[in-house]
């Protein structure tokens, strides 16, 4: 099997690359490496995101570079700040044992005096995204006369994006004498013009096969009535007890509503979308990389960029309006070649689209059926008793208690103890899904003759598993004080960032929260009674955005769903994200719930 030393690597790029745990070159790498230090050609690559592709092209950039002067040999182009800054984190971890390379990150959306100042003390390789790559250029700050090797990558993305113009004016203004290199997911005709236009006969390189997915992700569709969509999510959801996931919707309505849902029913979940800030955006996926979020919902746009192996699952909430994206979206996953799961919830009359994705991916998708309730309360039974079996047992600590717990269990047997002790979390699955509908729908009667499947817009949800009702299996329920935080509208304050807050500073999953109530300068929001000491210490010297803010009891305890004691009118439209908890009733049966773990 052939090695990176065996592809003629330096050693100190060796060294590094080594210490980050590439142990042999992955297929983009071992077949573009060898042409890259051979020679001058320029080339057109064929490969997904998560393939290796930049240490495919960075490698040989780094290694060719000229250390006797200080001019910017090599400008690489991607279409995200996100990747912009990941690429030239990467290019300086592997250049970290030669001093000389300098590597200069410039993008959109942060402060351009910095960046000039870095780009003064000199960049051997910039990384930039096209609108300030050209910003840079037309004010002087770059200079591209000895420009040696040029990288568009996620060439597709960057046109998808809008930077076609910007792409032409930075291509026209680089020294003609260069190599160029342009990686892409897709090849399409637009691809195939800038190789035309901006090319010199290149090689052309497929990593699998031409527009097709890669191998290690499996693609499986499930049919389900639109408006139980959010139901089926669920229960795929609460089927894969480690998932660690991006669902996609197609709209930014969609997008928070799934979100604020999943966070309500006591997920791990958090939402991008076009309407962050730039530091919101920062925030939500730094957690999502430490896994402090578990399941990311998000927009096609909002997600680009994001680089994040080991996701186990993408899911398409409903399917990208451009047949093309549902190679981006799936290609998130199966990633650094791990194994990867495509699925998408479709109403029975969308499934054509399902052929034009298999086309243009030359890959088949498998039907999947819904889990029923039954099944997922079995996954989640092993999934508990799994866990059982993992713990850390704190022996010294358990030690103080064990024999006063040990003399009050004594009178139950083995078997008894293991029933008791699955069912304290086990329980809350039982009941909820006990008597849960099939969620799959037969697709001949529904294509023909179901008048109720009425496509994504005006679907009426269903919000649980027996009627609106119902709560979630991982919500606890029972009394709820009102909590009265000094932030509102006026300070971007939506619901599924002020539950983001309470989570990240409580660090308590267990926390059940009831009825939300953002105004302009003030929200309130409903905690469990036992929870409300914990979130009044967490925030005690809380600032958000760098503002100090108070936290307080609003009231005093109410169930949730009664009258909050705020007028509905103060709510304006965005209100509208907590309309149906006001059907919800906490049981309380529901108490405690499960707790995920990584
Ligand atoms: P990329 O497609 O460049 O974003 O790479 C995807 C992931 O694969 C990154 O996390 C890389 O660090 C990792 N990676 C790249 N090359 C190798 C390799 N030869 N062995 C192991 N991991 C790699």
């Amino acid at each position: 099997m052939i090695t990176f030393k065996d592809l003629e690597v330096d050693s100190r790029i060796l060294q590094a690359i080594t210490e980050l745990g590439f142990e042999r070159p992955m297929p983009v790498q071992a077949e573009v490496l060898p042409i890259l230090f051979s020679s001058e050609t320029d080339m057109v690559a064929l490969a997904q995101t998560g393939t290796g592709k930049t240490a495919a092209f960075g490698i040989p950039i780094i290694q060719k570079l000229d250390l006797t002067n200080k001019d910017t040999e090599a400008l690489v182009l991607s279409p995200t700040r996100e990747l912009c800054i990941q690429i030239a984190n990467d290019l300086s971890v592997y250049s970290k044992y030669i001093p000389q390379v300098t590597v200069v990150p410039v993008y959109g959306g942060a402060s351009i005096e910095m960046q000039q100042k870095a780009l003064l003390k000199g960049a051997k390789i910039i990384v930039a995204t096209p609108g300030r790559m050209l910003d840079l250029l037309k004010r002087g700050n770059i200079n591209l006369s000895n420009l040696q090797r040029l990288v568009l990558d996620e060439a597709d993305e960057m046109l998808n994006m809008g930077f076609k113009d910007d792409l032409d004016a930075i291509l026209e203004r680089a020294s003609s004498d260069r190599q160029t290199l342009l990686f892409s997911a897709t090849m399409s005709k637009e691809i195939a013009a800038i190789a035309k236009n901006y090319m010199n006969d290149p090689v052309e390189i497929t990593i699998g096969e031409k527009n097709s997915s890669s191998q290690n992700i499996r693609h499986f569709y499930c049919l389900t009535q639109p408006r139980s969509r959010y139901l089926a999510l669920k229960r795929i959801v609460d089927f894969y007890p480690d998932i660690y996931s991006i669902i996609f919707c197609r709209t930014k309505m969609d997008t928070q509503e799934v979100a604020a849902e999943l966070m309500r029913d006591g997920y791990n979940a958090d939402a991008l979308h076009g309407d962050l800030s730039q530091a919101q955006r920062d925030y939500v996926m730094s957690r999502f990389r430490l896994r402090n979020i578990q399941i990311l919902v998000a927009t096609d746009v909002a997600a680009r960029g994001l680089d994040v192996n080991n996701l186990t699952h993408v899911i398409n909430y409903n399917l990208p309006d451009d047949v093309e994206q549902y190679t981006h979206r799936s290609g998130r996953t199966g990633r650094a070649d791990k194994q990867g799961i495509s699925i998408a919830i479709l109403g029975a009359r969308d499934k054509h689209k399902i052929f034009q994705i298999e086309k243009k991916i030359n890959t088949k998708f498998t039907q999947m059926h819904i889990p029923t309730g039954e099944e997922v309360c079995k996954k989640q039974l092993f999934k508990v008793i799994e866990n059982i079996e993992n713990v850390d047992l704190n022996e010294t600590e358990i030690q103080e208690y064990f024999p006063v717990i040990s003399k009050r269990l004594e009178f139950m047997s083995k078997d008894e103890l293991i029933k008791r002790v699955v069912s304290v979390e086990f329980n809350r699955f039982l009941d909820y899904y006990r008597d849960a509908k099939d969620l799959n729908v037969d697709e001949k009667a529904e294509g023909h003759s179901d008048k109720r499947d009425r496509g994504d817009r005006g679907e009426r949800r269903d919000r649980g598993e027996r009627g609106d009702r119902e709560r979630s299996p991982r919500r606890s329920g029972g009394k709820f004080t009102r909590i009265a935080f000094g932030l509102g509208y006026k300070d971007k304050i939506v619901p599924q960032r002020l539950i983001g807050m309470i989570n990240d500073f409580t660090r308590n999953r267990d926390i059940a929260i009831g009825k939300i109530d953002i105004q302009d300068e003030i929200s309130y929001i409903e905690i469990s009674d036992q929870h409300v000491k914990d979130v009044l210490d967490a925030f005690q010297k809380a600032n958000y955005r760098g503002k100090r803010f108070g936290v307080e009891v609003a009231n005093k305890n109410r169930r949730s769903g009664s009258s909050s004691g705020s007028s509905d009118r103060n709510r304006g439209s965005r209100a509208g994200d907590d309309r149906d908890r006001r059907k919800e009733k906490p049981r309380d049966k529901d108490k405690g719930k499960p707790k995920r773990r990584f």
